[in-house]
């Protein structure tokens, strides 16, 4: 298919960051890809293709229900909607239409409140939420969290990430504690997370998923949870969920995709190991470069490869190498998070060992012109 890279002059990408937006996220097998295809080619009765792939989905998750819809962050501000509109039919289809009379204050720990790409509280308010925090940058304990909900609280929004500061923040059972002590229900966003049930099973009421992070659906997103709350989602499909429609092929594909990923052995955080030492090996010969393995920050079965350049040796601003990276025959792009400290990480999950050979490859070259 490299006709279609040249057919619109795009640039063929090795992807060591994982799954990323910005890159098309993941590739899903042969076997989803061609049950995106059947359904593509057939009709169905929508509400009730939802309404039993939503039962088959929570059924395999051990939940009371389960919704599939666009994209993880249209799960959230539907889900928002839900807490808020609940049964109101006039709200339903006016929730923007004037200032709400009814709870929709969603209390977020505050070191939850990120930018994953967009910011968790624009899809607060496209729900028709109002974002409150709780607690602070660096701390937001159980207490910290109730004390910040009133009788204007619609839900607790709880965000499980890396983006997100991990230091004394309180855990999804804990939050879980607090909503039923205050008598709100609590949403959990765990877009990229690879765990499908325990979240839900430590008490929240709503979870949510990306269909094409760790679950390698096609763009999806999924919601499970109680059965009343997921009946207030799925209604929202009459409401703001209009301008986030999820299709019959997504829907088909991302149950599937969910199938796979509850049989399928998954690629231990101990095989990406092996699958890396060569290359860290390689990176490992070169003047100013040390590479090593490191486990995942949000505390994932993921292992990577860190690679720390000492810049006064290399003549590179990390920043400078990372971008160079991404402009040569292949855009090559990592973790850059910490490029500022001289740091990068590699991904290995979506990247062939023929890949990882350009990238050291490439990384040696630029070396080279400064050395
Ligand atoms: C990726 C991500 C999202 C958004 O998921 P989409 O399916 O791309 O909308 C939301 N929250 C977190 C924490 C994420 O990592």
């Amino acid at each position: 298919m490299s006709s279609l890279y040249e057919k619109y002059d795009l640039k063929q990408v090795i992807n060591a960051s994982g799954r990323m937006t910005v890159l098309g996220v993941s590739t899903p097998t042969a076997d989803v890809i061609e049950t995106v295809g059947y359904g593509l080619n057939h009709y169905f009765e929508v509400k009730d293709l939802v309404v039993k792939t939503g039962a088959y989905i929570a059924k395999l998750l051990n939940a009371e229900d389960a919704v599939v819809v666009s994209c993880a962050s249209a799960g959230i501000a539907q889900s928002v909607a839900a807490v808020i509109v609940k049964d109101d039919a006039w709200l339903l289809e006016n929730l923007h239409a004037a200032p709400l009379s009814v709870p929709h204050d969603i209390v977020v720990p505050k070191g939850h409140n990120v930018n994953f790409g967009a910011p968790v509280g624009t899809m607060v308010q496209l729900g028709g939420g109002r974002l409150v925090e709780a607690g602070y940058a660096n701390e937001c304990s159980a207490d910290q969290l109730a004390a910040a909900v009133t009788a204007q609280t619609a839900a607790i929004l709880y965000i499980k990430s890396h983006h997100c500061v991990q230091k004394s923040h309180l855990s999804v059972a804990e939050a879980a504690q607090v909503a039923k002590a205050k008598g709100v229900p609590l949403i959990v966003d765990a877009a990229a997370e690879e765990d499908l049930q325990c979240y839900y099973a430590a008490g929240a009421d709503l979870v949510i998923y990306s269909g094409a992070k760790a679950i390698e659906g096609p763009t999806s997103g999924l919601v499970i949870g109680k059965q009343q709350y997921v009946a207030w989602v799925r209604q929202q499909s009459n409401g703001i969920g209009r301008a986030m429609k999820v299709g019959k092929e997504g829907i088909l594909g991302l149950t599937h995709a969910i199938e796979n990923y509850l049989l399928k052995d998954k690629v231990s955080g101990a095989q990406m190991v092996e699958n890396m030492t060569p290359f860290i090996d390689n990176l490992n010969q070169l003047t100013g470069v040390s590479a090593r393995v490191v486990w995942d920050a949000a505390g994932r079965d993921i292992a990577r490869a860190e690679i720390k350049f000492d810049e006064k040796v290399t003549h590179w601003p990390t920043g400078d190498l990372v971008q160079a990276l991404k402009t040569g025959d292949y855009a090559i792009y990592f973790r850059g998070y910490k490029a500022n400290e001289g740091i990068i990480e590699a991904d290995v999950r979506s990247v062939t060992p023929e890949q990882l050979d350009i990238i050291y490859r490439s990384i040696r070259t630029l070396l080279e012109k400064k050395a």
